[in-house]
């Protein structure tokens, strides 16, 4: 039997599910396949049970600081079974949510099994034919494991999928990879009590791309967890039910060394699709467009910022491009916006450090410390810095890293500034409440204003060039 179809799409994820709607929105013969199960990477296995275990580890960490208060606490006692019963059941209820909006589709629309492309308009699905007139691919992507470890270390090599499924923590976890996934998880369960150790294949820690910023974050995180960086070539053995890496045993080890697109065994090879000097599609990411044959793509599988928002909006261009072709519209994107839930957080919005460079962008850099940032030091979570980049000349925002206090709600504030175009002049006639974390970003903002010699902003006030207003003086 042949499946009749306008748009298939591969992959029941955020951006399949995206894809979905965008495109039933024009035709109802949308066909959507999923080889695995509904309900998400986010959902599963990704951005959901990992802030819900970080959450656990904030609650543990809390009291153990309390003392700086002057409140005293006994050390926390961590029930590793409660935690993870909390982090599964609440997990379970975000997939619920996920897996009954999947089944409230028709059931037409809706096929199980492993997709593969035969030609450009015919997938082979588990040995049924599905005939579509342009396709979206939405597969995703998995951990990438060095070469020889499964087979080295067997169950002892673990994934972020394995973590969220524990009924009980760990004693001791050696944690590969300290990018965002590796830095969160690690942190987290070392904030509940697992001997932890993070090895970052380079010195790099976490993902700011400013070199002042990225010493910072490597710091801070090496005083804030066990660290060892440039340990690219590790060798990790298994010696009965431990695992042995540098030296140090383990319970298990976490891999958590990158992220692959899941592009094999789609049998792109029949379609000569183009990519770049990496590997990765070259796509259109204002139209989703793979190439120029009606096939599409979103989310993880185009290596293109790995985030949530960012699979749900490329999914969502894609579907409806993939239902109107050949008519196919550019669509506009968002200005980037990454988090990172480590202690400190990490932000990026706009354009790093590292782009603006690589693009040899004509910028200015403004600078806060978070060391004597009124209200950080109120809530002793004075760690960390603060660059604002802004295009010399107009003063127009272009960018910001970010390791500190509150930076997942400072970032939003800058990628929104970022999309509007804002100038530095324009972002400091905006209110500041008083005492605020945001005070530091003023502070920054304050520095590029006066390093460019721009004029002053639309709502001069007085206190607007007082640092002491930071303080309540
Ligand atoms: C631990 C972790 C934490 C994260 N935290 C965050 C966060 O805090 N914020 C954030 O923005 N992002 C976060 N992310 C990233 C985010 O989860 C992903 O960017 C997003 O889920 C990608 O969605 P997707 O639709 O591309 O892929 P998925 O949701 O993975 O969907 C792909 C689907 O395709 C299916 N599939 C694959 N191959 C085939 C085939 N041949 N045929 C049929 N079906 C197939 C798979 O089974 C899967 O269901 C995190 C990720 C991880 C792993």
């Amino acid at each position: 039997m042949t499946h009749q179809c306008d748009v298939a799409i591969i992959g029941a994820g955020t951006a399949g599910m995206a894809a979905y709607r965008a495109a039933r929105v024009h035709t109802d013969r949308v066909l959507l396949i999923e080889a695995a199960h509904y309900g998400t990477t986010c959902a599963r296995v990704g951005c959901m049970p990992s802030k819900l275990l970080i959450a656990a580890g904030d609650a543990a960490q809390a009291v153990r600081e309390a003392h700086g208060f002057g409140v005293q606490t006994q050390a926390p006692r961590v029930d590793g079974r409660a935690v993870m019963q909390r982090v599964r059941s609440e997990r379970d209820r975000f997939v619920g949510f996920v897996v009954d909006t999947v089944h409230g589709w028709p059931e037409a629309t809706r096929l199980m099994g492993r997709a593969r492309f035969l030609d450009a308009s015919t997938l082979d699905v588990d040995g049924q034919r599905v005939a579509a007139k342009s396709v979206v691919i939405a597969t995703g992507s998995r951990p990438r494991i060095p070469t020889g470890w499964r087979e080295r270390l067997g169950d002892k090599l673990l994934i972020n999928d394995d973590v969220f499924d524990w009924t009980d923590l760990p004693q001791s976890l050696a944690v590969v990879g300290a990018g965002v996934i590796g830095l969160e998880l690690a942190q987290a369960l070392h904030h509940l009590g697992v001997r932890v150790r993070l090895f970052a294949r380079s010195d790099r820690v976490g993902p700011l791309t400013d070199p002042e910023l990225q010493a910072l974050s490597q710091k801070l995180f090496g005083e804030a967890l066990p660290l060892t960086q440039n340990a690219a070539a590790l060798d990790p053995v298994r010696d009965g039910e431990q695992v042995v890496l540098g030296g140090e045993r383990f319970d298990a080890l976490l891999c958590a060394a990158g992220r692959e697109p899941n592009l094999d065994g789609l049998g792109l090879e029949v379609l000569n699709l183009p990519r770049n000097a990496a590997g990765h599609p070259s796509l259109n990411r204002h139209t989703g467009q793979w190439g120029d044959q009606p096939i599409f793509i979103a989310g993880d599988a185009t290596n293109d910022y790995p985030l949530l928002h960012e699979a749900a909006d490329a999914g969502r261009i894609a579907g409806d491009n993939a239902a109107r072709w050949p008519d196919v519209h550019r669509r506009p994107r968002r200005a980037p916006l990454a988090v990172v839930f480590s202690d400190p957080q990490i932000a990026i919005a706009g354009a790093s450090h590292s782009e603006l460079t690589d693009e040899g962008a004509d910028f200015d850099t403004g600078r806060v410390s978070f060391a004597d940032q009124g209200r950080s030091r109120v809530m002793l979570v004075n760690r960390g810095g603060l660059h604002v980049y802004a295009e010399r000349g107009s003063g127009r925002l272009l960018g910001a890293e970010m390791i500190g206090p509150a930076a997942e709600h400072i970032g939003h504030l800058l990628a929104w500034s970022v999309q509007r175009g804002d100038t530095v002049q324009q972002m400091l006639s905006y209110p500041f409440y008083h005492p605020v974390v945001e005070e530091g970003l003023r502070t920054a903002l304050r520095q590029l204003h006066n390093d460019q010699h721009l004029p002053d902003p639309p709502l001069e006030d007085c206190l607007d060039c007082d640092t002491s207003a930071e303080v309540g003086a």
